[in-house]
């Protein structure tokens, strides 16, 4: 079967699973064992015949979507991994077939063209100064950026910049043992491998205190700077969560900045969920102060609906992460005798897929009014979704959302509430997550999909209660 078949196939399959999984018509998930998907999808008979194509092809593509994981179903509200906008998925099989890994100039001048497009329209929603497009210096110090492989990776490299800037030597000579980050104890796991990374240790992190919803309190921090200094610590950076993790609750960013502009501190903002309620005009004033900060993640594949994935780091001044991996910083464009730009210069990564096309067909597609309304119809859709499961009887939230993130539990103890999460899951109508906050155990929704609305939300209400009652008698 000639290529160009085999392709319209697998598309006609591809948008047959995105049918199934928009009507129901299909389990949200289904976790066969690793043995049986290896069996069923014949992996070990297609690696040693070959020619995988034609019919073969299909019935492998056949399986493959029969067991994955369906996003594009009403009932997936589990992760912050976006439900994809399909022309934005068209991306991944760009990127796949020109395989223009970017990350010098020559070896893919769209795609870098692109992510330096994308980057500017990040820092400018952020605020910050975009980078002229022909590399020309400003005064002062225009932003920056560079795409990551994830938000953790790009808060590693924020912190990795931050700790740079504080101790230059640390490049030659290692991290000094002094050093530290103070970060909020909801912080994203990759701040705290970031610091065993750094060669900070985990006690080179400075944990704030928080409020009852975990957001950090700004008058606390001159005494968690103190403590640090008591215990022999210099804290350089302090992250900042917009939103958080477990519960998507924003910490308030301008008296924070103020205390780190006070201090000499970096602050990052890890707004890899919450940065993109930038684009709503009336929730925006929750990332009031953003463009205080030092340096912001800002992941496109949650709450963006890029495809997997597309993470930005941005920096309020260039020179910041031009300085990361190498102390003597060629300036990220070429000089006059090459054109263009080396992304390559300001990430961990050598090999790089063209992140930014994912994204700027997504963007593309729906333009910023469109993310923008997307942005409000989620949170919205939470909000609806806490007044229907605080006002539910033997039902509890943990805080009312400020973003597309809820958590609640229903009466009982952890056990009971991971026994509800497994038997919904096993029902393959809907899919939720669970998270730890205040010590105890909620079942958490992520709202990111564009096909759920709230009587999807009520029916899982409907089966938890029925499942509860079943289960404590
Ligand atoms: C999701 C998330 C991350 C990690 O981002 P990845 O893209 O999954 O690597 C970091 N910080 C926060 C606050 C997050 O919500």
């Amino acid at each position: 079967m000639p290529f160009d078949q085999d392709a319209a196939a697998t598309l006609d399959q591809l948008l047959g699973y995105v049918e199934l999984s928009r009507a129901s018509a299909r389990p949200v998930l289904r976790q066969d064992s690793v043995a049986d998907l290896i069996a069923r999808m014949e992996l070990q008979r297609h690696t040693s015949d070959g020619g995988l194509g034609g019919a073969e092809l299909a019935r492998f593509v056949e399986r493959y979507l029969e067991c994955s994981t369906a996003l594009h179903h009403p009932g997936y509200m589990a992760h912050q991994v976006s439900v994809p906008n399909l022309t934005g998925s068209l991306a991944g099989l760009m990127d796949g077939v020109t395989n223009n890994a970017m990350s010098v100039y020559e070896m893919g001048p769209t795609s870098a063209a692109i992510e330096f497009f994308v980057i500017n329209w990040m820092l400018g929603q952020i605020g910050w100064q975009p980078a002229p497009a022909d590399g020309s210096p400003t005064d002062p110090p225009c932003g920056g950026g560079v795409l990551t492989h994830g938000g953790s990776l790009a808060n590693l490299t924020a912190l990795a910049a931050a700790r740079n800037r504080f101790a230059p030597e640390a490049w030659e000579n290692g991290s000094p043992g002094d050093l530290a980050i103070m970060a909020s104890p909801m912080s994203h796991y990759s701040i705290s491998r970031t610091a065993s990374i750094l060669g900070l240790g985990q006690q080179g992190i400075v944990k704030l205190d928080v409020d009852e919803r975990g957001s950090i309190l700004p008058d606390c921090l001159p005494a968690a700077l103190d403590r640090a200094h008591a215990r022999g610590k210099r804290p350089f950076a302090l992250v900042a969560n917009a939103c958080s993790t477990p519960v998507g609750i924003y910490d308030r960013l301008e008296p924070i900045a103020r205390f780190c502009s006070d201090h000499g501190i970096w602050l990052h903002v890890d707004g890899a969920h919450g940065a993109s309620a930038l684009l709503s005009p009336s929730r925006r004033q929750l990332l009031q102060g953003i463009h205080l900060a030092d340096s912001v993640t800002w992941d496109a594949h949650k709450l963006m609906q890029c495809p997997v994935l597309c993470a930005g780091l941005l920096v309020r001044n260039h020179r910041d992460i031009d300085r990361t991996f190498q102390q003597d910083a060629s300036y990220l464009f070429h000089d006059q005798e090459q054109p263009g730009v080396d992304f390559g210069e300001r990430s961990f990564e050598c090999t790089k897929a063209g992140l930014g096309l994912r994204f700027f067909m997504t963007l593309g597609a729906l333009g910023e009014t469109g993310i923008s309304r997307f942005v409000d119809r989620q949170c919205d859709l939470a909000a609806s979704a806490y007044d229907l499961i605080s006002s539910t009887p033997g039902f509890e939230c943990a805080t009312r959302p400020e973003s597309n993130i809820l958590c609640f539990r229903v009466q009982g103890d952890d056990a009971l509430q991971m026994r509800i999460r497994a038997a919904i899951l096993g029902g393959g109508s809907h899919y939720l997550s669970a998270t730890l906050f205040r010590g105890r155990r909620w079942l958490r929704i992520v709202l990111l999909n564009p096909a759920t609305e709230l009587h999807h939300i009520q029916s899982l209400v409907d089966r938890i209660a029925e499942l509860r009652a079943g289960m404590c008698g």
